[in-house]
């Protein structure tokens, strides 16, 4: 572990007690360094002393030459413990008398052997001269022991190990109590911050021993959590708040989407029940109708007057117009209830469009129109659609188109564009020379009971509901439509309506062109009178099936004419 991972405790502690062993060890080192270097200095000074007294009182013996006296001076220096051995040299420097302590080695016999004044690991020597008056008469050397001195060094070195050994342990004990004033509110802090980190929860607060730097770090600690509290608190609040208007919105909106839903049930019922009302009204008014249009084309046949003539024509023409509107509703009230059927049959394409032109020649021969139909050369013979509803949308362009051009031309194009295996795409496009569509307009005449503008129906009639109708049974047949168009040069609309081909072998149920019968316009599945005609071998025998009693006259009259 490096010492910077370890708790901030022990190193408090471990610095408390390097510390003390530090300035302990110096303290101690010095004192004995001083202390031995003065006991020293004492012992080379008594030594000297010795020496010198010595050296004094051997004058006489040695000018004498009195061996005795002079071994008698030398003797009292038994008395001074640290000396070993003392010498007296005469002036030749040969060993004239000795003093030996008992064990000690004799020392040299030439003055030139001996070490003179010196220090060394176990003893001290001090050279003293032996003069009277101006004569010097030899040298006293004198040897003392160091082992006092070392002694002491030692005993010095072991009292400091001593007091060392007693104050180290009492240091780690002081330490670790006095670290305690300076990490315990450290660690309360650190546990306090871990607490909180770990339980999100701020209102813990520590405890202010002092009123020092921690102490005042720990007031900030506490202030910081005050406010973070605080914070929290305000923000749990809004959030309550926010809660219970999100609720209170949900609940609102739960309420309004009810009620929207219910609204839109209501609606679509509504709308269902008007668009039943309207088809079965339309489906009734027809056949009062077709009763009108049947006593008017027997009238128109039969002798009358010029004014009776003009009179039956316009109630003629009349219930025509009223019959187209009323197929037109009741077409478009069926497409919105969503009544309306697809029924593709298999149909002779130049024979269809043939047959759905031609009526037109003459309407448009009237306003002196050219009038041209247009078939591509590709365009495939036998086909597969719903030949009644491609008829509606065919004839109600080819009427607008001659209704809105009083001078020019019509024209009808059919192509065929490549689709997929025996799919392809027919293409119708109707143009004329007309008055055209302004193009802010374009897009609005396909919805219902919309014109051009609303000068329209006063001079050209309709009810704005025949493109809307073609629109939505084109869709039925997933087929399109588009207008292209200039005002006062021309419109052009194109439909494309995918359809299958049939090949030859396939034409067995091919729908021949049935021809009009009576009256009749637009629906032939629901048709209000339904025929059936028989051609029996000889003579000729008719069975009419029809429930109302007007239309049965008119399709007897019709048959017997
Ligand atoms: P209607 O012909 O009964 O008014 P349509 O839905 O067939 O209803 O046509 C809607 C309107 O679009 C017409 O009233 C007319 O203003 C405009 N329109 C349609 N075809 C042509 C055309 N070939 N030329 C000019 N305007 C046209």
């Amino acid at each position: 572990m490096r010492f910077a991972d370890i708790s901030i405790r022990y190193k408090v502690a471990l610095l408390i007690v390097m510390i003390t062993f530090v300035i302990f060890a110096a303290v101690s080192l010095g004192f004995t360094y001083f202390d031995v270097k003065n006991f020293r200095e004492q012992l080379a000074s008594e030594v000297r002393v010795a020496a010198d007294v010595t050296a004094a009182n051997s004058g006489a013996a040695i000018k004498s030459r009195d061996k005795d006296a002079a071994e008698e001076t030398l003797k009292t220096l038994s008395a001074l413990r640290f000396v070993l051995r003392a010498g007296m040299y005469d002036k030749d420097g040969g060993l004239f008398a000795e003093y030996l302590r008992p064990g000690i080695d004799g020392l040299p016999k030439s003055l030139s052997n001996i070490p003179g004044t010196h220090v060394d690991s176990s003893s001290l020597g001090v050279a003293s001269p032996i003069s009277v008056g101006q004569d010097d008469l030899g040298v006293i050397y004198l040897e003392a022991s160091t082992h006092q001195l070392y002694q002491r060094v030692l005993l010095r070195i072991r009292l400091v190990g001593l007091l060392l050994a007693i104050a180290l342990p009492l240091s780690l004990i002081l330490g670790f109590r006095l670290q305690r004033v300076i990490t315990d509110p450290i660690l309360e802090l650190a546990e306090a911050t871990r607490q909180i980190s770990k339980n999100q929860q701020f209102s813990i607060r520590t405890k202010r021993i002092g009123n020092d730097e921690i102490g005042r770090l720990v007031d900030e600690f506490n202030n910081m959590l005050e406010q973070i509290d605080s914070r929290d608190e305000k923000l749990q609040r809004h959030r309550d708040e926010l809660e219970q208007v999100v609720l209170e919105r949900t609940r609102a909106l739960r309420k309004s989407n009810d009620e929207l839903r219910k609204a839109k049930e209501r609606a679509e019922e509504a709308s269902e029940i008007k668009s039943e009302f309207v088809a079965n009204i339309s489906h009734e008014l027809r056949t009062p109708l077709n009763g009108i249009l049947g006593m008017s084309t027997l009238a128109l046949e039969t002798e009358h007057s010029e004014e009776m003539n003009e009179y039956l024509k316009t109630i003629d023409n009349s219930s025509r117009a009223l019959l187209d509107i009323i197929n037109d509703v009741l077409d478009f009230s069926k497409i919105e209830a969503g009544r309306l059927e697809i029924n593709r049959a298999a149909i002779n394409l130049r024979e269809f469009l043939e047959n759905t032109v031609k009526p037109f020649s003459f309407t448009a021969a009237l306003k002196k129109l050219s009038f041209k139909l247009e078939l591509a050369s590709d365009v495939p013979e036998v086909v597969e659609v719903d030949g009644v509803r491609l008829r509606q949308v065919i004839t109600n362009l080819i009427g607008n188109a001659i209704k809105f051009t009083a001078e020019g031309e019509v024209k009808i194009e059919v192509l065929s564009e490549a689709g997929d295996d025996e799919e392809v795409q027919l293409k119708f496009v109707i143009s004329d020379t007309g008055i055209g569509i302004p193009a802010e307009r374009q897009e609005a005449i396909f919805e219902a009971f919309s014109q051009a503008d609303g000068s329209v129906t006063r001079r050209f009639g309709g009810t704005g509901l025949g493109l809307a109708i073609s629109l939505r049974l084109l869709d039925l047949m997933n087929g399109t439509i588009d207008v292209e168009s200039v005002p006062g040069e021309g419109s052009k609309f194109t439909c494309i309506v995918p359809v299958t081909v049939l090949k030859s072998s396939e034409n067995m149920g091919l729908q021949t062109e049935s021809r009009s019968i009576g009256l009749l316009n637009g629906d032939s599945k629901k048709a209000v009178s339904r025929m059936e005609l028989q051609h029996p071998a000889d003579g000729l025998r008719i069975l009419v099936a029809e429930d109302n009693l007007i239309n049965q006259r008119v399709a007897v009259r019709l048959l017997q004419k």
